[in-house]
């Protein structure tokens, strides 16, 4: 199992797919092909948690390698290829409208009878901050 620490953010819901042809060279070895691992996320704009592939199809590394060597340990590799891929602000859908800034509702379950002035995600973040 990768060790991607599970925080408040996310978590790995599943394990590690990968396909990977790997060639071994003199020196080193080249592995390259798809990772993918399902992972939640709590979306930062109405704070719903929600599940996602998340998915490098691009994955290349090449690591040292001599003749003893028994394996080689693409492990870190592979974790740093899906820190890569996950996006820094995940958001539960591209169009989530997040939490009513005033009442805090999710604005994605419908609307509430605030009169909203500025739709201000911001604000609406530093309200959840404030009830931690
Ligand atoms: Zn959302
Ligand atoms: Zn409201």
């Amino acid at each position: 199992m990768l060790e991607l620490a599970d925080s408040d953010e996310l978590r790995v819901e599943g394990p590690i797919y990968y396909d990977l042809h790997v060639q071994v060279a003199t020196h080193d070895v080249v592995a390259s092909g798809s990772v993918s691992v399902l992972m939640s996320f709590c979306c930062v704009r109405c704070a719903k948690w929600f599940s996602r592939e998340i998915r490098e199809d691009a994955f290349l590394c090449s690591l040292p390698f001599t003749t003893d060597d028994e394996s080689v340990d693409l492990t870190p590799e592979i974790r740093e290829a899906i820190i890569l891929a996950l996006s820094a602000h995940p958001v539960c859908s591209q169009d989530c409208k997040g939490l009513c800034p005033q009442c805090g509702r999710n604005l994605n379950d419908g609307k509430c009878g605030c009169t909203s002035q500025v739709n201000d995600s911001w604000s609406a973040l530093d309200g959840l901050k404030l009830e931690e």
